[in-house]
């Protein structure tokens, strides 16, 4: 079974900082983390692995320093890893993304499966995994959280929906994106580190890849970030006081003025 996981770097801090003419995250000399989901992929890609054999494969678009986080991924247990990494690649919106992430895919088929996680805590969309589904043409099933049969022409999986759970039965090759009740990741090991340290992340560019250009990047990105802004909070506590008629009183009035006509509500 050849199981590919796709991992994102992500600031390692809340303060994400944007690029005031692109409105594009800067992520230039920023220390980044693994996306924190990636991680329960990477930790079910291995354990399917341990039971069924075959090869993990994890794969990044992101800048160079992407490196040390694929290296990471092969320290806890991953075979090999490719970063897909270009200028032409930046600011990127999710359809370039999953683009570029589908040409890397294709050159390492046949695959059996694809692990995503359910998002990336930056962008936050959780488009890419359907998107890039959508490009290779393949099955997927979001928001994963067990796997409970895998055979090699399909896997039967439970997905979590509102208020109850579904179990699909998946023809492989498919893609499934993975919740954080998946499985509790594991840490990467002394020897790990060590066998990560003698294998090259292999590294691909545009010309690589043979991309369409024009599919690339911000220029191929139909979505165009306008403006980002901080949303403005004005909020303040108030301590209602009285019996229970007066407070009730009280809070109408206020509700009143919140709704902006200045008087009680009936
Ligand atoms: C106009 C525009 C410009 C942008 N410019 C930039 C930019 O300059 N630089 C930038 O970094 N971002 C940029 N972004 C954001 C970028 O499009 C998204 O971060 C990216 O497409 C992934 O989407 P997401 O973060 O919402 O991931 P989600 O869809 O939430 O991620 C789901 C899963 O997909 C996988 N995944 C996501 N991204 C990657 C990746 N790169 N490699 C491998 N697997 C991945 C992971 O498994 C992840 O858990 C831009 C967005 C827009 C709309």
């Amino acid at each position: 079974m050849k199981i590919v996981v796709c991992i994102k770097q992500v600031p390692s801090t809340n303060k994400v900082q944007l690029h005031p003419e692109t409105n594009t995250i800067i992520r230039d000399g920023r220390k980044s983390v693994t996306n924190p989901f990636d991680t329960y992929a990477i930790e079910e890609a291995i354990r399917i692995k341990e039971k069924t054999g075959g090869k993990t494969i994890a794969i990044s678009m992101g800048i160079p320093e992407t490196e040390k986080l694929l290296k990471d991924a092969m320290g806890r247990g991953i075979d090999q890893a490719i970063l897909l990494s270009d200028k032409a690649f930046a600011g990127s919106d999710t359809l370039a993304t999953s683009y570029t992430l589908s040409l890397g895919i294709r050159e390492l088929m046949p695959v059996d499966l694809i692990l995503c996680g359910k998002m990336a805590v930056d962008g936050d969309t959780a488009q890419i995994g359907p998107e890039l589904a959508e490009q290779l043409g393949i099955p997927h099933v979001t928001d994963v959280i067990e796997i409970l049969e895998m055979k090699q022409s399909y896997l039967i999986c439970k997905r979590e929906i509102d208020n109850g759970y579904q179990l699909l039965k998946v023809k492989l090759p498919a893609l499934l994106t993975v919740l954080k009740d998946i499985n509790m990741p594991r840490m990467p090991s002394i020897e790990g580190v060590l066998q990560s340290e003698t294998i090259e992340v292999i590294r691909k560019d545009a010309r690589d890849l043979e991309a369409k250009t024009s599919k690339l990047g911000l220029s191929g990105s139909p979505t165009q970030v306008v403006k980002t802004f901080v949303p403005e909070r004005d909020s303040k506590a108030i301590e209602i006081s009285g019996n229970i008629e007066e407070k009730a009183a009280k809070v109408k009035n206020i509700i009143g003025e919140v709704l902006g006509n200045g008087r009680s509500q009936d």
